[in-house]
């Protein structure tokens, strides 16, 4: 292998403040570093993918994926908190504008991480091009 970038990475183990759960969706990375800031979470295990909490609420698959991944989350790290997002205009869901429709979604998501790590504190949060509502 050929060094591309030299850069030293912190070797210390931590305990993640959250396990947030985002869409890939770039036009909304500067709402998850705000709400970051906000909450005062120093370290957070970040899966970005398409839909954020969609595969979390639709079940199958792209559910047992994510779970594990949450799993995975609060094993190495000891994740108090899982943070589950959508987000308006979301292409994962065909863009749909509708807050109703999102909230619906983010409490399914919700209650299947709540239902898996019951201990847990779960939170759902609604990013749009305004900010970032709590549902
Ligand atoms: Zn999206």
């Amino acid at each position: 292998m050929n060094k591309i970038i030299s850069h030293a990475s912190n070797k210390d183990h931590y305990k993640a403040d959250a396990c947030i759960t985002w869409c890939f969706d770039n036009r909304f990375s500067s709402a998850l570093e705000a709400f970051t800031r906000q909450r005062g979470y120093a370290q957070v295990d970040l899966i970005k993918v398409a839909g954020g909490a969609k595969g979390l609420a639709d079940g199958g698959g792209d559910s047992l994926y994510l779970l594990d991944q949450i799993a995975k989350s609060i094993k190495l790290h000891h994740t108090p908190r899982v943070v589950v997002m959508a987000h308006s205009e979301c292409g994962a869901y065909g863009g749909s504008v509708d807050p109703a429709f999102y909230e619906c979604e983010l409490k399914k998501a919700a209650g299947a991480v709540s239902a898996l790590f019951p201990s847990i504190e779960v939170e759902a949060v609604f990013a749009d091009f305004d900010g970032i509502k709590l549902v």
